[in-house]
């Protein structure tokens, strides 16, 4: 059984006083919510500001990134085991903004999920399709790729702890949603795909939709069978928007 799960990408936005308000809100919004059923994902800085403020909360917290070193000369890097330091639960690898602007292949990606799992921290695992690569037929190719590259780089016992997040490229920040139908599609080929490797864990694993997930749009999306909840990135920022998407997972019930 799948349990709903939603994950808020705060990516490069934030300041004390207004993750303040925004952990408040949160917090005080997720009573009666399941614990474990939302997580923030927070920029390196902000992480002790989430551990000290959603401590107890049931509600769990995570970074953008990490190295796939685990200490040393790597100038700027940050290390898994520095995010178990902050109490960080997850820490996604793999986002399509980094795969852009920093050149990570789906090698890396598997590499810095490997880091993740040595640390105990759950990566999750970020692919999806570019407009250009839709529009061209590519989806199942791209996308099997993807998951392929990682699961052959990180293995499967890595696989056993990931959460993989279905993020269209062209979906992410621009207010086009994939449709229930489109997401589901691509996860449910996700999940042949891992099944190929591991027909148990195919069952199991979460696989999440990204890109402009709003309280609006958010339940006919959680609805399908094979999408487990949302990576959500603009509408994070806003308490009561998240909070909405938040019980939107949680209405749909376990899968
Ligand atoms: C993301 O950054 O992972 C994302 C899905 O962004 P948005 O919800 O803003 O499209």
């Amino acid at each position: 059984m799948r349990s709903k799960f939603v994950a808020g990408n705060w990516k490069m936005n934030g300041s004390l006083a207004a993750n303040a308000a925004l952990l408040e809100a949160l917090v005080s919004g997720s009573h009666g919510l399941p614990a474990g059923a939302m997580a923030v994902l927070a920029p390196f800085p902000y992480l002790a500001q989430c551990e000290a403020r959603l401590s107890g909360s049931g509600i769990r917290w995570g970074a953008q990134d990490l190295s796939e070193h685990a200490s040393g000369a790597f100038t700027g890097e940050v290390a898994g085991s520095m995010l178990r330091e902050f109490g960080c639960s997850f820490v996604l690898v793999g986002h399509s903004e980094r795969r852009a602007m920093h050149g990570e292949s789906s090698e890396l990606v598997g590499r810095k999920a490997v880091a993740a799992h040595a640390v105990g921290l759950t990566p999750v695992v970020c692919v999806g399709e570019s407009l250009a690569e839709r529009e061209a037929g590519l989806t199942e190719s791209v996308v099997s790729s993807q998951i392929q590259v990682f699961l052959d780089v990180a293995g499967p016992a890595v696989l056993a702890a990931a959460v993989i997040a279905y993020e269209p490229v062209w979906a992410i920040g621009t207010g086009k949603t994939a449709s229930p139908e489109q997401a589901q599609e691509v996860h449910a080929l996700v999940r042949r795909v891992v099944a190929a490797v591991d027909a148990g864990r195919a069952s199991t694993i979460q696989i999440l939709y990204g890109g402009s997930v709003k309280g609006s749009n958010a339940a006919s999306l959680f609805a399908m069978p094979d999408v487990d909840g949302g990576l959500v990135g603009g509408a994070s920022l806003n308490g009561s928007e998240f909070l909405d998407i938040c019980r939107a997972a949680v209405a749909c019930g376990p899968t």
